[in-house]
């Protein structure tokens, strides 16, 4: 079996387990790249902690991310498009598989984890929730989530979010001169993105982790972010940057 897709089940039924909260039921969906031009991508209607190699379906990035480039698409060509780029596997790709392709395409990323914490989700919804993620509040957090995250306002699944992605992307990396390894999706979710399947889970275990004591700050008047020299100071000493080297 391909080796990539071995890490890619054993991570989702990591992310899928119950202990965690991170997805229920059918909730969630993971990738990895297979090739040059293709992709792993969970299909539709499975769930992450029963994960096995029927679970998953291998997609061509090439009509895919050529998808984001159209103005619209219905809900059937959308369909149509899925079935017609899947090369390998029985079931229908998950509707978040453009979202997948173009996370994929960035560098140094070649696993995907998308979940629905509970925490997380909560202070997503919030009124104010892009003013509660402007900043870090803890070392740790800045180590394995990175200094900032991209934050997607709420979009309908599938297609149009996928768009937005990108677009929130793009304005990521043109700011930070980096790729994001968290992505918080309003109303939503979160979305992790690892150079290893190992990583994925760091970092969507430390996500949750921040989003705790995020709301633990709500009960003492709200977040102190660190200020950004401490930021920039834990962001770059060398024995930070080892840690981060040695968790992947
Ligand atoms: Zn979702």
């Amino acid at each position: 079996m391909n080796g990539s897709l071995d890490q890619l089940i054993e991570m989702s039924r990591q992310l899928g387990d119950p202990a965690l909260d991170l997805v229920i039921l059918g909730e969630g969906n993971t990738s990895t790249r297979a090739d040059a031009a293709t992709f792993w991508v969970k299909g539709s209607g499975t769930q992450l902690i029963q994960a096995d190699q029927g679970s998953f379906v291998r997609v061509k990035f090439e009509p895919i991310l050529a998808a984001l480039n159209r103005h619209s698409m219905n809900d059937k060509d959308v369909a149509d498009l899925l079935k017609s780029s899947t090369v390998e596997g029985t079931r229908t790709p998950s509707i978040e598989t453009f979202l997948h392709a173009q996370c994929l395409e960035l560098p140094g990323v070649h696993f995907v984890g998308h979940t629905h914490p509970t925490v997380a989700v909560g202070l997503l919804s919030c009124l104010k929730s892009r003013e509660l993620f402007a900043g870090p509040l803890f070392p740790d957090q800045i180590v394995l989530t990175g200094a900032s995250c991209a934050y997607v306002p709420y979009t309908d699944p599938g297609l149009p979010l996928a768009k937005s992605v990108q677009r929130e992307l793009r304005q990521f990396t043109h700011l930070h001169h980096r790729v994001p390894r968290v992505l918080l999706m309003e109303n939503h979710g979160v979305i992790a993105l690892g150079a290893t399947a190992q990583e994925v889970l760091n970092i969507t275990n430390m996500l949750v982790k921040s989003c705790r004591v995020l709301a633990l700050t709500l009960a003492g008047g709200g977040p102190r972010f660190l200020a950004p020299d401490q930021i920039d100071r834990i962001d770059k000493r060398p024995d930070e940057l080892a840690r981060r080297a040695d968790m992947k």
